[in-house]
């Protein structure tokens, strides 16, 4: 076999750690070169029921992509991207290719690949097909569920099968659960079987995109134009991002020389993909600024350069959270993101209750920001010490009930991973998680896939 399989103990260690703070070290590592070696892998996995984990650039912030038990599977070598079909809006990829190149691949043929995850430049379209990912622009486009074509998957026995969409319009045939199987994949974390070939659905590259970025003094009134950005017939956004006072404050820092002002207390940023005339569109946009607050002049990124600056503004305030959280790994802390979501409407509502209930148990308040337009922001906590972890914890739980009661979501993008494994049961009832486990049986009976994700 030609796979580098190490039971080395400092190539183990570069693969113990994601985005979630938690290390766990593997057994072994392996790492594949072609779809034959996964194959064979597997295979040998199933017969010795080694657990296998499986991992593209291990950006996870739930612990999804490693392990402790058995082997973690690296896939980045398995990065091709290949068979480029301008007519057909289709393009081939190897799990391990960066989603970014994968969309510059694609824009230089005048196609977009629609998903977004703001870590879009470091994760892999495997780890984004498996998480599901989603970004600032599912908005308009969905999330990358409704990208994905076709799948070859090596399943825990090692058999090789390809799934494809089936492109039917009506269909009464049995259970609507069975009816596209390549949808039991697409946000499985790795548990149900190891993608190694996908096809991706293109889309048309807009021509010109404009983002504006609004500033208001109120947290409320920022919220209100969300809403009003949402419903008006005159304007379409293709995203609708909130950011709070805490989060302008690190964007400020990052990007000193973009003009957000200080007296600022929120801020929504939208984009908006330009048919006919940038100035008609941009009137549009100002009348509905100014039926609100006509405080500050909206900031205009136009042109790809202004739009990768704004993206990298807000790229900044995760990163930035990830690396005040990092430092403090060494007393048991961490930072602690939450990804729920509650239907659009009542989002402030969501956002006062969990940051009272942050107040009431002495925590520093949140960073919060995200994806308003779909209902779900982020609330980032940093965890200085084991004790403090615990008291967010509780209050990220207590949220999270409270977000359910509303019609909501536990987790509307990163995933369950390990670590929000217990607050599954919060949002699926007793049939639900026995069904997933029926799946899971099936395809994968021997339990060797993932352990400890979702399950
Ligand atoms: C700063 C930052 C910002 C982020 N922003 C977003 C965001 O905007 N939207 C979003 O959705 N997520 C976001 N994430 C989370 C994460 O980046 C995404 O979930 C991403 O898609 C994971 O890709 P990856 O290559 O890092 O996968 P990994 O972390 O390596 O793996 C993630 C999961 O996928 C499984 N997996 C990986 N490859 C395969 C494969 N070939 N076959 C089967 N299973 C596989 C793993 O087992 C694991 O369960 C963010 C993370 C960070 C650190």
């Amino acid at each position: 076999m030609s796979t580098d399989v190490s039971s080395d103990r400092a190539v183990r260690q570069a693969y113990e750690a994601d985005s979630s703070g938690l290390q766990l070290i593997p057994d072994l590592v392996a790492r594949p070169q072609t779809i034959d070696d996964v194959i064979e892998l597997l295979k040998r996995a199933a017969s010795d029921r080694t657990p296998v984990t499986s991992a593209g650039a291990q950006t996870s912030t739930t612990g999804a992509s490693i392990t402790d038990k058995g082997m973690l599977l690296s896939l980045r070598s398995l990065n091709q991207i290949s068979d480029l079909d301008v007519k057909s809006k289709t393009v081939i990829v190897g799990p391990g290719a960066i989603v970014a190149e994968i969309k510059k691949a694609v824009a230089a043929a005048g196609l977009l690949f629609a998903p977004d995850p703001t870590s879009e430049e470091e994760s892999t379209i495997g780890g984004a097909i498996a998480c599901n990912a989603s970004g600032a622009r599912t908005f308009k486009y969905g999330a990358t569920r409704k990208h994905v074509r076709a799948l070859k998957v090596v399943m825990a026995s090692g058999e090789l099968v390809e799934f494809r969409r089936s492109d039917l319009e009506k269909n009464t045939v049995g259970y609507a659960f069975a009816h596209d199987p390549i949808d039991w994949f697409i946000g499985s974390e790795g548990t149900l079987g190891i993608i190694v070939e996908a096809e991706l659905g293109l889309l048309p590259l807009p021509q010109r995109v404009v983002g504006l970025a609004t500033l208001f003094r109120e947290e409320s009134e920022a919220l209100q134009f969300v809403i009003a950005s949402r419903e008006a017939t005159s304007v379409s956004p293709r995203c609708i991002e909130y950011f709070d006072e805490r989060a302008l404050e690190i964007a400020r820092n990052s990007a000193p020389g973009a003009g957000i002002a200080q007296h600022a207390g929120a801020m929504v940023y939208v984009e908006e993909e330009i048919n006919d005339d940038l100035d008609a569109s941009l009137v549009r946009w100002l009348e509905l600024i100014e039926s609100i607050a006509p405080d500050f002049e909206p900031l205009v990124f136009d042109g790809e350069a202004r739009l990768r600056e704004a993206r990298r503004i807000r790229h900044s305030i995760p990163a930035t959270m990830n690396e005040k959280g990092g430092k403090h790994r060494g007393a048991g802390g961490r930072k602690v993101g939450t990804d729920w979501a509650v239907p659009y409407r009542k989002l402030g509502p969501a956002i006062q209750a969990a940051r009272s209930f942050a107040a009431e148990r002495g925590l520093e308040a949140p960073v919060i920001y995200g994806h308003a337009g779909n209902g779900h922001p982020h609330q980032n906590f940093i965890a200085r010490d084991a004790r403090e972890l615990t008291t967010i914890e509780e209050v990220v739980e207590q949220t999270l009930r409270h977000v359910v009661s509303l019609g909501g979501t536990v987790a509307a993008e990163h995933g369950i991973g390990k670590i929000k494994r217990r607050w599954l049961p919060l949002q699926m009832n007793r049939l639900q998680i026995s069904m997933m486990t029926a799946v899971k049986r099936e395809l994968d009976p021997l339990g060797i896939l993932a352990p400890g994700n979702i399950l």
